[in-house]
């Protein structure tokens, strides 16, 4: 599932080669790829036709071109916006990539939607073997973010992210502080990768408790998400080749530096110990047994597996 850096990734791919062009024609194929838009494929692509793509945004592992009738950059001048944007919000699911391919090649294996442009040039393409992922027509409120997904928290990487609110917000949760991390309402982007590295990081076992942890540990937790993301952003490619370009960052730009994800069997960075696995919200959580103590009642909602207090 890609996290927020391979979606940044994306984005920065799109804002590249997709923003400032009109659209000339949308294309769907197969029952899925717009399922999260009601009135259909047909409808999707009649609201995509002649529109202008004014912006590739992202928030947490959302993904959206903005869309508009004009490019004219009146609004990014300071002035009001003269009319409310539109989004393309484009889920990648599982193993959804956006290709920037040569015009009219031939369809590639698992491709599910097409956009085409005005100017002729590079098409951009949806692929997606697993077809978790599709695409969807929203409404954009007057904060930016597409109405559909305005319940999602701002990210880390945004001005309106707020950490001492979302520490104040997880000092009283009651659940595990993974969950909490997890939850995109509180602070999106947060995958089980980066939330575990956080923790391994923080020397915090995910199931304390988040109301159980100080002020500044929570801080401490968030910044390292922060950080951990971040660099994983330094490592991830931002160049892209010119006509076949993949820009999901899910084939090789990260090379991830993982202390705890994906660890099991080997020796903790930090103490020497043998990094553990366990399954916690039905999925895999690493950490070290010496650096992340389990906390000692089983209290971690989300558990299904039994184990020493
Ligand atoms: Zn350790």
């Amino acid at each position: 599932v890609p996290e927020l850096p391979e979606v940044e990734v994306v984005r920065r791919g799109l804002a590249e080669h997709v923003v400032g062009r009109r659209v000339e024609m949308a294309e769907f194929s197969g029952p899925r790829v717009a399922r999260r838009h009601l009135p259909g494929p047909v409808d999707l692509a009649d609201r995509l036709r002649g529109r202008v793509v004014t912006a590739a945004r992202r928030r947490g592992k959302y993904l959206w071109l903005e869309l508009r009738d004009q490019a004219e950059p009146a609004w990014s001048a300071g002035a009001a916006d003269p009319a409310p944007a539109e989004a393309l919000l484009v889920h990648l699911g599982m193993s959804g990539q956006l290709l920037v391919t040569a015009p009219d090649g031939p369809p590639i294996r698992h491709e599910h939607a097409r956009l085409s442009f005005a100017d002729g040039g590079t098409q951009l393409r949806f692929v997606d073997q697993r077809t978790f992922g599709g695409m969807a027509w929203s409404e954009v409120g007057p904060d930016g973010i597409p109405t559909t997904i305005a319940h999602i928290a701002p990210d880390p990487f945004e001005p309106a992210y707020d950490a001492s609110s979302v520490v104040r917000r997880l000092k009283v949760r009651e659940s595990a502080v993974k969950r909490a991390l997890l939850d995109q309402t509180l602070v999106s982007g947060i995958g089980n990768i980066y939330a575990d590295e956080a923790l391994w990081r923080a020397g915090v076992h995910g199931e304390r408790l988040a109301r159980t942890l100080t002020k500044p540990t929570l801080a401490r937790i968030l910044d390292h998400a922060r950080e951990v993301m971040s660099a994983a952003l330094d490592q991830g490619g931002t160049s892209f080749d010119a006509l076949y370009v993949n820009v999901n960052g899910q084939s090789g730009y990260f090379d991830r530096s993982l202390n705890a994800y994906g660890q099991e069997g080997r020796e903790c960075a930090r103490c020497g110990a043998t990094i553990r696995r366990e399954q916690f919200m039905n999925r895999s959580s690493f950490s070290c047994p010496r650096c992340q103590p389990r906390p000692r009642s089983a209290a971690g909602s989300g558990r299904t597996q039994g184990g020493r207090g």
